[in-house]
């Protein structure tokens, strides 16, 4: 007679390994980046942040000031509030 052993499912933290990032999934369901730690509620989150923050200087560059910024809604909201003196399309 077979007896199939079962093995006690734990919610272990697990790597997750996708092209170029590198984060786990947390106990809590929050998906942690392995580089800096900074938890994230959706798997978006922490690949954009991986993409676009982790170890990486800021990209999106303000092209009049010459402000760098980690994110392109920032880098939108910065020229919004101060360079708004002229109107772009
Ligand atoms: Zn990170
Ligand atoms: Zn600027």
């Amino acid at each position: 007679m077979n007896v199939i052993e079962r093995t006690p499912y734990r919610t272990n933290p697990k790597p997750i390994f996708i092209l170029g990032f590198d984060y786990c999934m947390d106990q809590d369901g929050f998906f942690k980046c392995n580089k800096c730690f900074r938890r994230y509620k959706r798997r978006h989150g922490v690949v954009q942040h991986q993409r676009y923050e982790c170890g990486k200087s800021p990209q999106f560059k303000c092209g009049v000031c010459s402000r760098t910024f980690a994110h392109k809604a920032s880098l939108k909201y910065h020229v919004k509030c101060l360079h708004m003196t002229q109107k772009d399309s």
